[in-house]
């Protein structure tokens, strides 16, 4: 359940309140990341069975992620698995703010 940036998507709010189908759950959330994201972030969008499932996705993990789209353009699972893996800004930019992302993706490549 690790996505292509590193989170563990099993362990990912939006990823719980699908599992259990709480719509509850779904409308907290979806408060909370409007105001994280300062986005419109509606309860009808906390919906998503993984980075890697081929199940829905939460919006911006499908279409918006760049992380996930490069991963899919070089056909990599995460980006533990690429080249660039030390030097890329993106990856490191993003891990600025998910640190718990980096944690995951050293583990895969030792
Ligand atoms: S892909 Fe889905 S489950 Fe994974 S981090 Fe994004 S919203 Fe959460
Ligand atoms: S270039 Fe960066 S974002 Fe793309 S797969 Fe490699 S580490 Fe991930």
């Amino acid at each position: 359940m690790i996505a292509c940036c590193g989170l563990d998507c099993s362990k990912c709010e939006c990823f719980l309140a699908t599992q259990t189908d709480d719509d509850n759950m779904r409308a907290d959330i979806a408060k909370k990341w409007s105001a994280r994201y300062r986005a419109d972030i509606k309860p009808e969008h906390i919906n998503c069975e993984g980075c890697r499932s081929d199940g829905r996705k939460f919006f911006y993990c499908a279409d918006m992620c760049e992380l996930r789209k490069c991963c899919q353009e070089m056909e990599l699972d995460n980006c533990a698995a690429c080249d660039m893996y030390s030097t890329c800004d993106k990856l490191k930019h993003f891990c600025k703010i998910a640190p718990e992302a980096r944690e995951a993706l050293d583990k895969l490549r030792s």
